[in-house]
């Protein structure tokens, strides 16, 4: 039985059927013989990170892939703080927040581009000019992640429980900093956990720190107005950077360790802050892929690598982003060959990975990402493979999302994925048992042994 797991998710993989392709999703008109190999000699299902029809982001999706449940999830703003190496604290709430090129329209704040080019220089200095504020015990700081990109951390008696502010579209008005109706609604009834004060509490909270926050980000909008930085770009015929939008507020909260929870020495490879969050978060290593720009070579050199990391590791996930920006670009041919670019590089590793014995290969995606339309992702279930010794082997002789359907697991949910490696490690606890005082999913676990006196 395999005792080692290597995940490889593909972001953003899923997709729609295009004109351009016949009506074929760019998956289904790949030429990928490696990744076909390895359906033919497995099983295949279709798989969805949540609930069929929900477009999840990356980051929520991963969550339940690594085998956790919605409820736990901190939001997307802690995560990518803890990825940029801020140390946050329970009460501290963090916010993703980016310098965007703002305008006064009909007495509202509307984007006029959502992420404008900027020198590092420059946004160094607007960064400098509003970087604190503080008002009514709150205190606002702004971290600086990548580029125009950062979190806000909000101190004091704050709450998660706030709207965004990003419209993601040029040309949209921002929206309001509101208190969130729905998580007050639901404390508010007699049952409500915390009884009707703090429904209260909680409500009050959630309505100052909207009321600071929207004070800060008009201050930023004032402030950077008349920044003699943007007197030059007007000048230079640039969209002046005047303010910053905010979105997916959110808290940490106390949360078993992967290894805890699964008995497995996790790694994840992955580019940006939000994964190398996640991995802190969930108490999992993480690392960099590769990036040269050549992305076959990157993902060759990343997949041969995998062996030498299974001493340390029980559990690896190896993530590329690369179907997802194709999709993005929202061009199916180039989403084409990015997926053919990938399977390529899988090929280089036929003899030397896909063949041990001892290796769970498991490949899915985190979401589909359609390359036409409005939508960002999108809800379609995604492709799924298990390969590796005692797996079922289906009639599945293509990894796309069509043939997948036919495949012997069916549809798999969210934190399902993960259980079924598990079961295929012959790792997976018989229901019932209890050898731990915690929920651990793994069996025998990592126990305390009776003591004689
Ligand atoms: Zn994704």
């Amino acid at each position: 039985m395999p005792d080692k797991c290597l995940l490889i998710v593909l972001d953003g993989l899923g997709d729609r059927s295009h004109e351009v392709l016949d009506w074929r999703t760019p998956l289904q008109a790949s030429y990928t013989p490696h990744l076909d190999r390895l359906a033919r000699n497995g099983a295949n299902g279709l798989y969805h990170a949540g609930t069929l029809g929900e477009a999840l982001p990356s980051e929520t999706a991963h969550f339940a892939i690594f085998g956790y449940d919605r409820k736990e999830f901190p939001g997307r703003g802690p995560l990518e703080a803890l990825g940029a190496g801020v140390d946050l604290s329970r009460d501290e709430v963090a916010i993703l927040a980016h310098f965007a090129a703002l305008e006064e329209r009909d007495g509202c704040l509307a984007l006029v581009r959502d992420v404008p080019q900027v020198e590092e220089e420059e946004v160094a200095a607007l960064i400098r000019a509003v970087d604190m504020w503080e008002q009514d015990g709150i205190r606002v700081r702004y971290v600086p992640v990548k580029g125009v990109f950062g979190v806000l951390v909000l101190s004091g008696d704050v709450s998660p429980d706030i709207t965004d502010t990003g419209p993601m579209r040029d040309g949209r008005f921002l929206s309001d900093v509101l208190p969130l109706v729905s998580k007050h609604a639901r404390r508010a009834g007699p049952d409500g956990p915390d009884g009707t004060d703090g429904a209260e509490s909680d409500e009050v909270r959630a309505r100052r720190t909207a009321n600071v926050l929207r004070a800060y980000l008009l201050h930023v909008w004032r402030t950077l107005r008349e920044h003699p930085l943007n007197a030059r770009r007007r000048g230079a015929g640039l969209p002046p950077v005047t303010g910053l939008v905010t979105q997916r507020a959110g808290r940490l909260c106390p949360v078993q360790p992967f290894s805890r929870r699964f008995g497995l020495r996790g790694l994840s490879i992955a580019s940006g802050a939000v994964f190398r969050g996640l991995a802190r978060y969930l108490g999992m290593d993480w690392q960099a892929p590769r990036d040269t720009g050549n992305l076959q070579a990157d993902f060759a050199h990343d997949l041969a690598a995998v062996p030498g990391l299974f001493d340390r590791y029980d559990f690896i996930h190896l993530h590329t982003k690369a179907p997802d920006e194709a999709a993005h670009a929202k061009d199916p041919l180039l989403k084409k060959s990015v997926i053919e670019a990938l399977d390529q590089a899988l090929g280089n590793v036929e003899d030397s990975l896909l063949k041990d014995p001892d290796l769970l290969v498991v490949v899915t995606a985190d979401h589909s990402t359609p390359s036409s339309g409005n939508m960002i992702h999108s809800g379609e279930p995604v492709p799924l493979l298990f390969h590796g010794n005692g797996v079922r082997r289906d009639m599945v002789d293509r990894f796309d999302e069509i043939h997948a359907a036919s495949g012997c697991l069916g549809g798999v949910r969210g934190r399902e994925l993960l259980r079924l490696a598990l079961n295929h490690l012959d790792m997976a606890r018989l229901e019932g048992i209890r050898d731990t005082p915690d929920e651990c999913l793994y069996w025998p676990g990592d126990y305390q042994p009776l003591p004689v006196r």
